[in-house]
């Protein structure tokens, strides 16, 4: 141990405070202890990397407690997705305990503990920000917005800034039992999502709780209490000031959490949904087509997780914004393009209006046009065009794509099947199918015309 933290340690012990602003309140709430006979959250359900970390912590003389999902989702019985520890130790001296440690964010420093693939996010306590008055360490924009959150606390205030009751239970590694400042387990006990706070300010701080609010509720099957979910319809235009690149993590969530059709329904239903996909949402109710299509692409995603089938956003992305690209290319052949350049213009467009919103990384959209373009492509079969296209690295995604666009009444049946006999076929086979859509389809060996001119994505990015 250094002698940073040792010093520290005393510190602690000789002040039983840390870092307290002038005029620091203490919250309102005694914790409720639950002791560990009384609660299920056992060691053998917490992963080992974060038991280690835990450990670590409390043996080098700071509090240490299993604190959100891990806590949540093992008292509702389910798998925690991954494990977040609240500490009293500073993100430095988190660092200085893990030589397999990185810190980051600004918003919001914190340290992650890395275990291979696994990621164990450490936090320090942090004050509630109306505690603090003026201080370097805490910023929030005009409209509420935090846009640092960094003053240091006790476990009792790091309790009421988190987000919902039942994500601010604290499983303690000292004593065992589960802390809980905030009624967090009676509303585990009402199976409902509820701010901690007044709910609009809460919104306003962060206006992404109100994708979690969603996010949560269809994870765990969970009722939003009502003063949690009515300020969402009129706050909605808030997650405008949200950077593009915090949204794209948390539509990764939404997409990876095994629920991603409730959660859609959810955010059709709360009208989120318009401020993450404003071109997507605009026909979505003239367009009952577009609508199965995008219900249909995230069962099939949620169904994909539920059996450990690996998922690329990208599908998703194509799916959802197929329609819009659909309309645009229209406009862009009634002004003379030909098919290709056309999708190929539209792609542009609508992949540029829709990453201002939520920055989809390059190797994604990439991906995204290729999808598109094999859509017109996967018709042409005639010669060696079909051994090519298996060939293509987008094919199983451009099938599995056009088998949908087929499901929900796009484009009539047919072609999709025509693609699933054909990779299954041999080699004698697939010179037969390709014989009979030479005596089906003969006006296909027309002439070769003028290739037309390709319309390059943008480089920027
Ligand atoms: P899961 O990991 O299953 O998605 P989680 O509740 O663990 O759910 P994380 O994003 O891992 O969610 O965050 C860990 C904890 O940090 C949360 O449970 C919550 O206590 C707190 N937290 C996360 N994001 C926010 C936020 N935007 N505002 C307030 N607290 C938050
Ligand atoms: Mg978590």
């Amino acid at each position: 141990m250094t002698n940073n933290i040792v010093l520290r340690k005393l510190f602690l012990r000789l002040t039983h405070r840390k870092s307290e602003p002038d005029n620091y309140s203490p919250p309102p709430a005694c914790p409720q202890v639950i002791s560990r006979d009384q609660h299920n959250v056992s060691r053998q359900k917490i992963g080992d990397n974060a038991l280690k970390v835990l450990y670590r912590l409390k043996n080098a003389g700071f509090e240490a407690y299993l604190v959100g999902g891990g806590v949540r989702d093992i008292l509702l019985g389910l798998q925690p997705k991954d494990f977040d520890i609240a500490t009293n130790a500073h993100p430095e001296e988190v660092a200085q305990l893990f030589r397999n440690s990185r810190l980051i964010g600004r918003r919001f420093r914190l340290v992650h503990v890395l275990y291979g693939r696994e990621i164990i996010e450490v936090a320090t306590f942090r004050a509630a920000p109306q505690a603090t008055g003026q201080n370097p360490h805490h910023r929030q924009s005009e409209a509420g917005q935090l846009l640092k959150d960094n003053i240091y606390g006790s476990v009792k205030e790091d309790a009421q800034r988190r987000d919902f009751t039942v994500n601010s239970l604290y499983y303690s590694i000292e004593d065992f039992a589960v802390r809980d400042f905030a009624n967090g387990i009676s509303d585990i006990h009402k199976r409902q999502i509820q701010l901690i706070g007044k709910p609009e300010e809460r919104y306003r701080e962060d206006p992404v709780r109100m994708l979690r609010a969603l996010r949560f509720a269809a994870k765990l099957d969970f009722n939003i209490a009502p003063d949690t979910a009515q300020p969402i319809f009129r706050l909605g235009e808030l997650l405008t000031n949200i950077p593009s690149a915090r949204l794209f993590d948390e539509a990764q969530k939404i997409f990876t959490s095994g629920y991603a059709l409730h959660c859609w329904q959810l955010l059709l239903e709360y009208q989120l949904a318009q401020h993450l996909f404003p071109a997507c949402i605009n026909d979505l109710n003239k367009n009952p087509t577009a609508a199965k299509l995008i219900d249909q692409a995230l069962d099939n995603t949620d169904k994909r997780i539920q059996i450990g089938k690996f998922i690329s956003p990208s599908f998703l992305y194509a799916v959802l914004l197929w329609h819009p690209m659909r309309k645009e290319m229209s406009h862009q052949q009634e002004s003379g393009l030909p098919p290709l350049p056309a999708l190929q213009q539209a792609a542009n467009l609508v992949l540029g209006q829709q990453t201002k919103t939520i920055a989809i990384p390059r190797r994604f959209t990439i991906a995204v046009r290729e999808m598109w373009e094999l859509q017109l492509k996967l018709p042409n079969r005639h010669g060696s065009r079909a051994e090519k296209l298996l060939t293509h690295p987008r094919f199983r995604a451009a099938y599995d794509f056009l088998l949908l666009r087929e499901e929900s009444g796009e484009i009539k049946a047919g072609l999709g099947d025509w693609w699933t006999n054909f990779q299954e076929a041999d080699s004698e086979q697939r010179q037969n199918m390709l014989s009979e859509l030479n005596k089906t389809e003969p006006g296909s060996r027309k002439k070769r015309r003028k290739r037309a001119p390709r319309i390059k994505p943008p480089t920027s990015k």
